[in-house]
């Protein structure tokens, strides 16, 4: 597909205007303000469009639309206890599979290709993001509330099935990433062992990084250090590491992340919503952290919007700091964006160029909260949301077009979650 005569939004983070890009395969084969002398097919009009690098979702659990709305206002550890753990006891892996694709659903409504995500059922959601041709760097969110080590758990055994069915299938869409849930919902014989598999298998590693003050506190109580130093001791940011939230980290703990490359998927919404509080970015950013940006669960946000989250992040970190000029639009944009990409290890993600991969984001910049057109990347993070993307670009492939959905039936996937949503609800 060619886009021809579109503003596009480029690697120096400057937009473009009257632009020509040629797309082959799954592939980004021509950028530049010339038409291209090679056929690329089909023409797309860049009329009123600005062509975006895709979002990559670096904090997820996809699967958790179904409990969107449930077990609302209340603390993270009551409600984890209270209302999530027991519900997600009845859900089947046909449930998970119907989740995850309306959570896919809906982030391709936003324009998001791509996510970091955690949850159980491993194959279900494997199935789920293979078919509707989402990017999915999937992790099982290893607990373990006894003395079993992790070589003793079923996570151990469904993990060798998904590295030996799933890892760097379908063309390196989906991914197997190992995890640790939290310090606070396993033991340190899990993490030792976990993070030594990890490095054997050289997968990616993700976790929940000191998202509450008590998690923190507790962490301190019980191990005399923080979780950063924890898990920093027992070796699990040995592998590349995604850590989410990090809202409660102290300056040693950046200096240890920055030392081990981590990036910090923060989740603006989701720390909001529980009231977890602010996580210090401009105090991560000078410890030079790579940062992306997550939305954490449907159930703790409650949508998977990018957009959301965007807007979120810039104004939460001008509140936390007081500096009307924390953050600038580009920047917020490079987290949702290219940053997201490299924290999956997705290294020719993330942006428009030649020899890139095709996941790309339509914006239609008609709409009334876009004028005057001025400062588009400022309107994308203050006034636009997902109802401005009108498609939505996956290696290349339409998976979102005006409305149509080519990869998932939308319209069966939310009977089947509002059914599989009462069915468990008549189970508890
Ligand atoms: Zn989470």
């Amino acid at each position: 597909m060619l886009f021809h005569n579109i503003a596009i939004y480029r690697e120096n983070n400057t937009v473009a205007q009257n632009q020509f890009v040629g797309v082959e395969g799954a592939y980004i084969r021509y950028v530049g303000d010339t038409p291209p002398k090679k056929d690329f097919g089909p023409l797309i009009d860049g009329k009123d469009k600005l062509l975006l690098p895709a979002f990559y979702n670096a904090h997820a659990h996809t699967p958790m639309t179904i409990l969107r709305g449930y077990g609302e206002n209340m603390a993270l550890s009551d409600w984890l206890t209270k209302k999530i753990f027991p519900f997600e006891a009845k859900l089947t892996p046909e449930m998970v599979r119907n989740s995850t694709l309306l959570g896919i659903a809906e982030m391709f409504r936003g324009g998001v290709v791509a996510a970091t995500d955690m949850y159980f059922f491993g194959e279900a959601i494997m199935e789920a993001f293979a078919e509707s041709g989402a990017k999915l760097n999937l992790s099982l969110g290893t607990v373990c509330f006894d003395q079993r080590g992790f070589y003793e758990l079923p996570d151990y055994q469904e993990n060798e099935y998904l590295f030996r069915q799933w890892h760097g299938a379908a063309d390196g869409r989906l991914l197997v990433d190992m995890s640790i849930h939290g310090e606070y919902t396993s033991s340190a014989k899990v993490v030792a062992e976990v993070a030594s598999y990890a490095k054997e298998k050289n997968c990616r590693m993700q976790l929940h990084l000191s998202e509450t003050k008590k998690e923190h506190e507790e962490c301190i109580g019980r191990h005399g250090k923080t979780p950063a130093r924890y898990f920093y001791d027992h070796g699990l940011f040995d592998v590349p590491t995604t850590a989410a939230h990090c809202v409660w980290l102290s300056e040693e703990d950046m200096t240890l992340l920055a030392e081990k490359d981590v990036t910090v998927a923060t989740c603006p919404v989701s720390n909001m919503k529980l009231a977890s509080g602010i996580a210090d970015l401009p105090a991560m950013l000078k410890k030079k952290l790579q940062i992306a940006l997550g939305t954490d669960g449907a159930s703790s946000n409650n949508s998977l919007s990018m957009f959301d989250d965007m807007k979120s992040l810039a104004l939460v970190q001008r509140v936390g700091s007081g500096d009307p000029a924390a953050l600038a639009p580009e920047e917020v944009l490079s987290f949702a964006t290219v940053n997201g990409a490299r924290s999956q290890g997705r290294s020719d993600c993330g942006l428009i160029k030649e020899g890139c991969r095709a996941d790309l984001t339509l914006i239609n910049t008609a709409s009334l909260h876009f004028y005057p057109r001025q400062q588009l990347i400022n309107h994308l993070i203050y006034a636009a949301d997902n109802s401005d993307v009108v498609m939505t670009v996956v290696d290349g492939k339409i998976v979102y077009d005006h409305g149509d959905f080519p990869t998932i039936d939308t319209e069966k996937v939310m009977f089947q979650v509002e059914r599989d949503f009462d069915a468990v609800l008549k189970a508890l």
